[in-house]
This record gives structure tokens, sequence and C-alpha cells, in this order.
């Protein structure tokens, strides 16, 4: 079993529980981001993997190994976060080597009777220039070797950061907010940074992000947690387009999923402010029906509502509008050629979506379907 491995993990803060049973696998070679709102236990749960933190009960694995009781520096695990922790004294060059040169120096001091003689001094020194080099070059560090931190863009920082990770080939790498710090456009080639170096290393990766655009581009599976539980873990295709329930649906997606207040007659079929929607339901009662922004269009007839705001994006449009009936709010993501046709705010229109594109969710929060 290779990989990170936690199983029903809890962790309490002066009598207060954060993670309640969270259970994750991220195997060899996987790319999980964990995104969730702020407070609900991501940093917590990733310090427990790394060794920073400790819980309270559960069992965490990494590469098959009980991790539980291991020190920090035993777990093969490699952390990059939002700072960069880089040594202000050191070069590029030498803040990438510092992993390189710890190993060594831990396995010198294993080797009491060599008498301190440190064996093959000089072709150590090579390798680790060779590994330094091949992970400057991997990230475009190839030039500011010498240069010392304060000498460097965050941007540049962040990737110094990142190769000395790198150069652990560690079996698992953590990352929490890694990319915070960085302007919109150096965030996202910085990402595909990180998934070549996640590639190339075949490590298990566990990321840490409150930006969902990053988790669903960047990730072979999403993990969706809220209030110290993971409600869903799922490929990024899966958790926008099939949510197992209602929190998860709402979480995932900008802007928000529209919600609208429906119903399932005795006779299966779903209805919204009376009118048939051509969706059925198992469930009978009071049901909330679910309709992405880029799902819910303008149409000869259906739903009415009351247009309120439009905003122009370039790649696309945005029309705020309410629904009538039930005074919900609403919002319609269209192409840009769309903007001149719209209403005007306070303007009436009728509104319709593709009966597979809406997702049903029954009293409790649970998808329901037919
Ligand atoms: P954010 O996205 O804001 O970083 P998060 O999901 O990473 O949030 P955590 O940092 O794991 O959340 O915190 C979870 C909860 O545990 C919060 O309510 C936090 O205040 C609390 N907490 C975290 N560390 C400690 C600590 N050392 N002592 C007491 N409470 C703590």
């Amino acid at each position: 079993m290779s990989g990170i491995h936690l199983q029903l993990v809890t962790k309490s803060f002066n009598g207060t529980t954060v993670l309640h049973g969270v259970s994750l696998r991220v195997a060899a070679g996987e790319f999980v981001a964990l995104v969730g709102p702020s407070g609900c236990g991501k940093t917590t749960l990733m310090r427990i993997v790394a060794g920073i933190e400790h819980a309270d009960s559960g069992t965490l694995r990494i590469q098959g190994r009980e991790a539980t009781a291991l020190r920090a520096g035993e777990r093969d695990v490699a952390m990059v976060f939002q700072s960069y922790a880089l040594y202000p004294h050191l070069t590029v060059a030498e803040n990438i080597a510092v992993p390189l040169a710890m190993r060594r120096l831990n396995a010198w001091q294993r080797l009491p009777l060599l008498g301190g003689v440190l064996p093959g001094t000089r072709a150590a020194r090579q390798g680790i220039a060779a590994e330094v080099a091949m992970a400057a070059g991997a990230l475009g560090l190839g030039t500011l070797l010498d240069r010392r931190p304060a000498q460097l863009s965050g941007g540049q920082r962040q990737r110094v950061a990142l190769a000395r990770a790198m150069v652990r080939r560690p079996a698992a790498f953590l990352m929490d907010e890694p990319l915070s710090n960085l302007d919109a456009s150096l965030r996202v080639q910085t990402r595909r940074e990180i998934v070549a170096i996640h590639r190339r290393a075949g490590a298990a990766t566990l990321y840490v992000t409150h930006d969902q655009s990053e988790a669903l581009t960047m990730a072979d599976r999403v993990a969706v947690m809220q209030a110290g539980r993971i409600l869903q873990v799922a490929p990024p295709r899966e958790i926008y387009a099939d949510p197992a329930e209602l929190r998860v649906a709402t979480f995932i997606g900008s802007p928000r999923i529209n919600l609208l207040p429906a119903e399932a007659g005795t006779d299966g079929a779903v209805r919204v402010a009376g009118l048939p929607v051509g969706l059925r339901c198992a469930a009978r009662g009071a049901l909330t029906l679910g309709v992405r922004p880029e799902a819910l269009v303008p149409a000869a007839q259906g739903l009415v509502a009351r247009a309120e705001a439009v905003e122009f994006l370039g790649e696309s449009v945005l029309l705020h509008a309410r629904h009538e009936s039930s005074g919900t709010p609403l919002v319609l993501r269209l192409p840009p050629e769309a903007a001149g046709h719209l209403p005007q705010p306070g303007g009436e229109l009728h509104l319709a979506f593709a009966p597979e594109a809406a997702l049903l969710f029954g009293p409790d929060g649970a998808r329901c379907r037919a």
C-alpha cells in the first residue's frame, strides 16, 4: 500500500474537535487536492501527515509504514508552504541543496567508525551539484543560482522552495496553499510546473487550497472538506457535474450553483413553482433543484424571472436575475454575444434548462435520483 493512507483520524484542540474521523487515501503517483472553507481542518490534517501535529486517534500510513510514531524527519515527505521558508544567508543553489546535504550528514553521523571522515566527499559534492542543476533547470532557476532570497521575486522564491522539495525525491509531497502569495498569471504558470514536478517524481501529492479552480485544474481527485469531515472525494468532472450532496454542489463552482425550491408530487413528477420540469424523483415533498449558471438559459417559456444586472467578463456574460415566485436569486453564464440581447434590469424573462443538467437534492441534502 504505497502513498498516504489516513484512517479515521480525529483531532481536538482545547476540547473542540476539528477532525471527526477523517479517512483519505492518496495513491503513489496521484495528486489529491483538499478544498474547503477556512477553518474546516485542511491545514491540521496536512500537519498530521507531516508529523508537525499528532492525531488523537486513527492511523496514518506512508508508503505502507505505520507513520504515527515516526518523527517528521523520518516520514519521507517534503512540504511546501505558502511562506517560502528559505535560508536568507544561503544562495539559491545552497538553499536547494540543503536537504541533500542534511541527508549526507545524517548518513555520516551513523558511521562513527569512519572517524569523522566523510566517505566519497568529492563524488557526493558532484552528485549534489548535478541534482541541484536538474531541479533548478526544471523550474527555470538556472541563471539565479548565485543569488540570495532577498534578490528574488516572490514567484522565484516559491520556485526555489519547490526545487528544494523536488531534490529530496520524497514518497509524498505536502503542499499547503503554495501559490497564494503569487500574482494571478504566475499562479497559473506555476500550477503547471507543480503538476510536472509531481508527475516526474511519481510521488503521492496532497495539495491544500481554498482556490477551487486550482483544485479542479491540477488534481486527479478533489476532496471536499467541511467542518472537520471529508464530504466527497472524486475526479474534478464528477465533483462538479455529479456531486453527491448539496454542500459539495454549493461549495464547488463559481458563480455558485442556482438553487430553487422544488417539490415532488405523489406522481413522482418534480415541479418548481407548480411547473413540471421534466424530472422525476423517488423522494416526496420539499426538494432543492440545482442548476449550474451555464445550464440555465433564456427561453420562450419556462420559469418566470426578473433581470437585475449584467456583468461582462470578456469570455462570458453573467446575467443576475430573480425567480419571480420564490424570490430566489439566479445567475446565468451566457456567451459574450448574448450581451446585446438581454433584458434591461427590471425586465421580465423566461428561463429553461435541460432536465439532464439539473441536480436534485432531498430534504437531507443527499442527491435524489429518479
Ligand atoms: P484555512 O483555510 O483558514 O487555513 P484550515 O481549513 O486549514 O483553514 P485549520 O488551520 O486546520 O483550518 O484549523 C481548523 C480549526 O482548528 C480552526 O478552527 C482553528 O482555529 C483550529 N486550530 C488549528 N490549530 C490550532 C491550535 N494549534 N490550537 C487551537 N486551535 C487550533
